[in-house]
């Protein structure tokens, strides 16, 4: 089949009803609910656009099973060249939606080719369960499936196990293995697009303890599949928000939603990894997703990072507040944190690494400094927008207020500096307001602290495993020479 237009996506939704629930209510068909045609709608561009001449070979490769044209986040990489395809294909795709789509398909697709490059923790699981991951990622590349994922266990009790929460199963885990396959019961987040996803994949990120065999497994199954239960958090945009008053708002809000697993029957041709603590926490790193993801969430949030500070550079020169030293300081430290993330991702293909299978992929190191900087450049970067714009940001008025009775009043006091008229002047403070103080803004902000897991403990993981610790050594030796002894 190969890559899907927009419309086969739509369809697939339509003819696979999925048991999402959403302010108390049952959704019938997402792709007419308010609260998620305008999602499924992007979504189906991105689709649109591998079919465009001018995005097509950018987009899409010849498959190597059935020739097809098939998404290039499938793609493994031969060479550099392929490494920079990889990322003008994530970065055409993210600019589509100015990176504020987290979770567009590339960002699983990207993940089952890691699994599929470097699939040691399922072959020692057995050759039924490599076969399985390999499969899976062609079934996936060859029909260009949508995916969700869900890899964090409800916060109920964090100070707990999985096994020694207050039921033993509201946690996710394998109530029993039958021979058709594993059932599993309880709770999994957050799935961002669950709703309207073709699959979800469950898997783990390292820190499953011993004795928690019943809850390691990795797996994945259409979100139709009965007894799996979507629960959506509430929507910030039901198809009402007008785009003059909420550009991005009412554009790029992606669904997310709690999933539950009521007795779900997973056969086994779809079970990857079970019952092996172990391995679900050398997962990540044996299979290299952290490479892959990064170059891809890398390459997505310099799309974004470049929109929220061209927003604050366009705010300030809107009232002319640019001129002021802390106000250009404040941008100059935004415009660093794009320059440098820029400079990872390009550091991380020039010193790419090489492959068991005898392919290439970008460099750890500069893309997991990348992941752990964007926890806090991001927020930071908003934090700026918030101080450039300061209360104005707060005060716009509506479209609807333009044409009202206090229209002249809007038009006279809303203006901004110079020739700036107050149509073009709140239209830039909304932008900025969709991105730095509206819930929108505020969710696109929490997930660039939060997508690739607590940053915390992200950051802590660069001192712990500091690949170029002996540099630092080395100089600190050498220095300490200098000294001599007392
Ligand atoms: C907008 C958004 C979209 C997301 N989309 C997805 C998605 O599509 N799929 C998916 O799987 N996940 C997704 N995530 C979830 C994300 O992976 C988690 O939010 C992240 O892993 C943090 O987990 P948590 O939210 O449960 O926080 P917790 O782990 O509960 O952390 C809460 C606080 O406690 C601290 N803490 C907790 N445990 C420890 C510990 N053991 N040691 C030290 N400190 C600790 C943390 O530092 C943090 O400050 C998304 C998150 C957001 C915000």
């Amino acid at each position: 089949m190969g890559a899907r237009t927009g419309e086969a996506y739509l369809q697939g939704l339509r003819a696979r009803p999925r048991e999402v629930w959403v302010r108390g209510r049952r959704v019938d068909d997402v792709t007419a609910h308010p609260a998620f045609a305008r999602p499924a709608a992007h979504i189906a561009r991105l689709y649109d656009m591998q079919h465009e001449p001018a995005h097509r070979d950018v987009l899409t490769y010849a498959s190597p099973t059935s020739g097809e044209r098939v998404g290039t986040a499938f793609m493994m990489s031969a060479t550099v060249d392929d490494l920079v395809k990889r990322r003008r294909a994530f970065q055409t795709w993210a600019e589509s939606s100015f990176g504020l789509l987290g979770r567009s398909p590339d960002f699983l697709n990207t993940t089952l080719m890691a699994f599929a490059e470097s699939p040691g923790v399922f072959e020692e699981m057995g050759p039924r369960f490599a076969a399985n991951i390999r499969n899976y990622y062609e079934f996936v590349r060859e029909n260009d499936l949508f995916l969700t994922h869900a890899l964090i266990t409800p916060q109920t009790d964090r100070s707990r196990s999985s096994k020694d929460q207050a039921d033993a199963f509201l946690h996710m885990g394998v109530v029993r293995e039958t021979a058709d396959g594993i059932v599993l019961r309880g709770a999994r987040m957050l799935a961002t697009h669950g709703p309207i996803a073709d699959e979800v994949i469950v898997y783990h990120l390292p820190g499953i303890r011993p004795g928690e065999e019943p809850y390691a497994a990795a797996f994945a199954i259409p979100v139709d599949t009965p007894g799996v239960r979507q629960i959506c958090r509430e929507p910030f945009d039901e198809g009402a928000r007008a785009a003059y008053d909420h550009p991005l708002g009412s554009h790029f809000e992606e669904p997310d939603a709690l999933l539950i697993f009521d007795d779900v029957l997973v056969p086994w041709e779809r079970v990857f990894l079970h019952a092996r603590v172990d391995l679900a926490n050398r997962m990540y790193t044996e299979t290299a997703l952290r490479n892959h993801t990064a170059h891809q969430t890398g390459v997505r949030a310099i799309a974004k990072m470049q929109l929220a500070v061209g927003v604050a550079m366009a705010v300030a020169e809107t009232v002319r507040c640019n001129g002021f030293l802390h106000i250009q300081e404040l941008l100059g430290e935004a415009i660093g944190y794009i320059e440098l993330a820029r400079s990872c991702v390009i550091r991380a293909e020039v010193e790419h690494e090489r492959t068991a299978a005898g392919t290439i992929r970008a460099g750890f190191t500069p893309l997991q400094t990348l992941r752990g900087m964007m926890s806090s450049a991001y927020p930071r970067i908003i934090e700026i927008l918030q101080k450039v714009g300061a209360g104005g940001l707060l005060m716009m008025p509506t479209a609807a207020d333009f044409a009202s009775p206090v229209g002249d009043d809007v038009r006279r006091y809303y203006r901004g500096a110079g020739e700036i008229s107050a149509e073009d002047r709140v239209r830039i403070f909304k932008l900025a307001w969709d991105l730095a103080g509206d819930a929108f803004g505020m969710r696109a902000m929490q997930y660039e602290r939060y997508y690739a897991g607590d940053p915390v403990r992200l950051v802590a993981s660069n001192y712990t495993s500091y690949a170029h610790r002996g540099e630092c050594d080395r100089l600190v030796a050498g220095a300490l020479a200098l000294a001599g002894r007392p």
